[in-house]
């Protein structure tokens, strides 16, 4: 009723101004601005995160009113992490805050759409032939296939239905399972960090299948696909606060205020501890801010800086000099002093796989996953050892998954990380070569594809194969992968400019003019 008075005085309003003028009250109907303190309003705080593809797995007070999402504010009452450390508060980013906009935005998808010429060729074989048929008519046929794999990126999606949609998805598996075989099938279920049942469905779905279950770094790329591949499993890393005890950091591959916004903190903390920070990016992001240095690396470029950096710390640390503190590191803490098998390629050597405790006689001694444990020459000794920490101790046995300097049994070891020393022989070794692929905007060598070094190798007696294996340790491979071609200088592509240096040579550049390899290992000279 007050409302329908106010009304009716609207055009009788008294105002009264104040502040000489600056100021007015006056008696005009406000209601309007209930639309605006409705916004906030709330029935309940919930708490929640925000699961679709975000690990950040931040804590947010979510307000609900009448079932809608109406807005959300970070929670504040996450446990202290230790008491020299920084609080993990404030934790959250602009994406985060702005989420319960996702939820009921129009461009949300909710049902299933497909490309609307796959659909309709879809529908047509479908009305005749059964699924694995009709999907193999399409397939199989160039102009079908390239219908609608020519307007990848063009959109033009239609709404299917469940139904349709997944036995489509199932029909092209099973194709592919029947045609190429099941391995041929690979997928990435969502992670178990974000939703354990969907993650499950998935991967349960691939390993029964025989398919492939990559893990989502494959899938986007968008954090480091080396680090599953290193090490076996997934992010298993340190937290972001651990970051604070770091006295050096290298940024490389993430930007992280913007994609990691709510652990950027730690990062300016730190610095502020005094921590000095290099930072590799090709544009000066909000990262490159935290760097002593900002090294702008060219775009496509990353591997070639990352093999460069390798082959200066396996130079200077271990070939030309060794230096105690990088050995004793990469023998307890790397796969370098572990021995990989060489098989033979044509005519040439090629490193396969690593030798296994499984292929030697009794399993070197090992009844527990042999074929699971890596091998390495013991200096101490001279013998072959299983040292602990290796995959094959993790399941089955107690105490020996750690990376202790001991063998399996126990006993102190010394890893050796060159079979220089105790060599049968130096073989020639073939490597595969990219760099002399010609690129519009990369400079090229004129080397070939593949790359012969002398590794010093060990033929040693296996119990599964009548003939030795022939060994090298990882160290040495990887040293004379990448030895030569860092040492030689590229030939730069027409319209690339050249350093003096590279004019000068260019005129030597034939294969058979190019540089002596280095014929031995340092450590054997
Ligand atoms: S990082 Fe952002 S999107 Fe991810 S959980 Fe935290 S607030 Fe949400």
């Amino acid at each position: 009723m007050s409302h329908f008075l106010d009304r009716l005085t609207f055009f009788n309003k008294v105002s009264e101004p104040f502040s000489n003028g600056h100021g007015v009250m006056t008696s005009e109907d406000r209601s309007w601005e209930d639309g605006y303190r409705k916004r906030w309003q709330h029935d309940k705080i919930v708490r929640s995160t925000h699961g679709a593809n975000c690990t950040g797995s931040c804590s947010w007070k979510i307000y609900v009113k009448g079932g809608i999402v109406t807005w959300e504010t970070q929670q504040t009452d996450y446990p202290r992490t230790r008491p020299d450390l920084p609080n993990h508060e404030p934790r959250g980013c602009s994406r985060g805050a702005s989420y319960s906009w996702y939820l009921y935005s129009g461009n949300r998808v909710k049902y299933p759409l497909i490309r609307a010429r796959l659909l309709k060729l879809w529908r047509e074989a479908r009305a005749t032939l059964t699924p694995v048929a009709a999907w193999k008519s399409i397939v199989e046929n160039p102009e079908k296939r390239a219908a609608y794999t020519s307007k990848r990126g063009h959109g033009g999606f239609v709404r299917a239905g469940w139904d349709e949609a997944t036995e489509i998805i199932a029909t092209a598996n099973a194709y592919t399972a029947k045609t190429y075989g099941p391995d041929r099938v690979f997928g990435f279920s969502p992670i178990p960090a974000m939703s354990m049942v969907s993650y499950a469905a998935g991967s349960r779905y691939l390993s029964l299948m025989g398919g492939v279950c990559m893990s989502f770094y494959d899938w986007y790329c968008d954090l480091p696909p080396a680090s599953p591949q290193t090490w076996g499993e997934q992010t298993d890393v340190p937290e972001s606060a651990d970051w604070y005890n770091a006295g050096f950091i290298i940024l490389w591959g993430s930007n992280v205020p913007q994609t990691r916004t709510p652990d950027a903190h730690f990062y300016t903390e730190a610095r502020y501890k005094g921590m000095k920070s290099a930072v590799i990016c090709p544009d000066y992001s909000e990262a490159a801010k935290f760097g002593d240095i900002w090294l702008s690396v060219k775009q496509g470029t990353d591997s070639a800086l990352a093999m460069a950096m390798g082959h200066v710390i396996l130079k200077e640390y271990h070939i030309d000099r060794q230096v105690p503190y990088f050995r004793d590191y990469v023998r307890q803490y790397s796969d370098m002093p572990m021995l990989v098998k060489l098989v033979k390629q044509g005519d040439n050597l090629v490193p396969d796989r690593f030798i296994r405790a499984s292929d030697f006689d009794a399993g070197l001694g090992e009844a527990n996953n042999p074929e699971w444990k890596t091998v390495a020459f013991d200096e101490t000794t001279g013998k072959i050892v299983a040292p602990g920490g290796t995959i094959g101790f993790r399941w089955g046995e107690s105490g020996k998954w750690n990376l202790e300097e001991k063998d399996a049994a126990g006993a102190p070891t010394k890893l050796r990380l060159s079979l220089a020393e105790i060599r049968d022989e130096l073989a020639d070794v073939a490597f595969p070569y990219f760099g002399n692929i010609e690129h519009e905007h990369f400079a090229s060598t004129d080397h070939g594809s593949v790359l012969k070094r002398l590794v010093p190798v060990k033929r040693l007696p296996s119990t599964t194969s009548s003939s030795p294996i022939t060994a090298s340790t990882a160290a040495m491979a990887a040293i004379m992968s990448r030895h030569r071609w860092m040492t030689t200088r590229p030939t730069p592509r027409p319209g690339l400019r050249r350093s003096p240096v590279s004019r000068a040579t260019r005129s030597s550049r034939s294969p058979a003019n190019l540089p002596p390899t280095p014929r031995r290992p340092r450590a054997a000279r």
